[in-house]
């Protein structure tokens, strides 16, 4: 099973200023991990790609550097991608696919984040059919970046808490958004409308564990209680005003379901 991705067009990437480079899968030869220096102005949420680019291009450089960002909900944002030369680490910009974690200073990854970076790399040694090197970006460059945490989770392998997609645990779940949106949409229920959805129940199980949303409510009625709640995590995104209405979007619900044990299709 493969990582899930936020791609540039869902989280509002500006078009490239000229175009970067490609670069064949056969020659990717080692796997970065970044951090950002300074602590971010976000750690979750579209508002963390977008800073990037924002300071990326500000470098003169096409948009974002980074192959792939990852936040602190575990969410994963498309950069470079898997197929285009990057700009992150001189020298191995062609055979290192680098990924970006949004903290900075001393701040902790969280295991969202790095069960995210582990998947990528795994998920990379697959498409390569190559068991990548793992560096941090100090291991090519002189810099102090990925920060402390991280580099020393980088030189212990890499290792990561919860389940590896597709694996252990009870079964994958998927969530399908648009059943979903149609059963908070449907509250107050016409008579004889069915709007009780597994799909809603695994949300609402995970708005429980987050702290936003009683026991009681999680009975698969993805009802005003659940919107509610859901805006708070819409808001924990990084969400705010009529972003954060309590339907559910494709990106906060990967956020959620990446930290929970789910997937989503749109
Ligand atoms: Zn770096």
């Amino acid at each position: 099973m493969s990582v899930e991705i936020i791609n540039r067009a869902e989280w509002g990437a500006r078009p490239w200023q000229g175009t970067p480079y490609s670069v064949a899968l056969s020659e990717r030869r080692s796997f970065f991990v970044h951090y950002h220096g300074d602590p971010p102005a976000h750690s979750t949420g579209k508002a963390v790609p977008r800073d990037v680019e924002r300071i990326h291009l500000g470098n003169g450089w096409s948009g974002v550097g980074y192959n792939f960002m990852v936040d602190q909900n575990g969410a994963v944002y498309e950069g470079r991608g898997w197929g285009l030369v990057g700009a992150h680490c001189p020298g191995h910009n062609r055979t290192g696919i680098g990924v970006y974690v949004a903290i900075g200073g001393s701040q902790k990854p969280s295991d969202a984040a790095l069960r995210s970076v582990r998947d990528l790399y795994d998920e990379a040694c697959r498409r390569t059919a190559r068991t990548l090197a793992k560096r941090g970006h100090k291991d090519g460059y002189a810099t102090a970046c990925p920060g402390g945490p991280l580099y020393a989770w980088v030189k212990a392998g890499m290792p990561a808490k919860g389940t590896p997609p597709g694996k252990g645990k009870p079964e994958a779940k998927v969530v399908d958004l648009s059943r979903l949106i149609s059963a908070a949409r449907q509250d107050p229920p016409k008579p004889g409308t069915p709007v009780s959805y597994d799909g809603a129940r695994t949300v609402e199980k995970a708005l429980a564990a987050e702290g936003l949303l009683a026991a009681r409510y999680v009975d698969g009625h993805f009802g005003s209680q659940t919107v509610a709640a859901y805006r708070r995590w819409q808001q924990r995104c990084g969400y705010s005003g009529a972003a954060a209405d309590g339907i559910p979007g494709i990106a906060s619900l990967r956020s959620l379901g990446r930290a929970h044990g789910f997937t989503v299709t749109p």
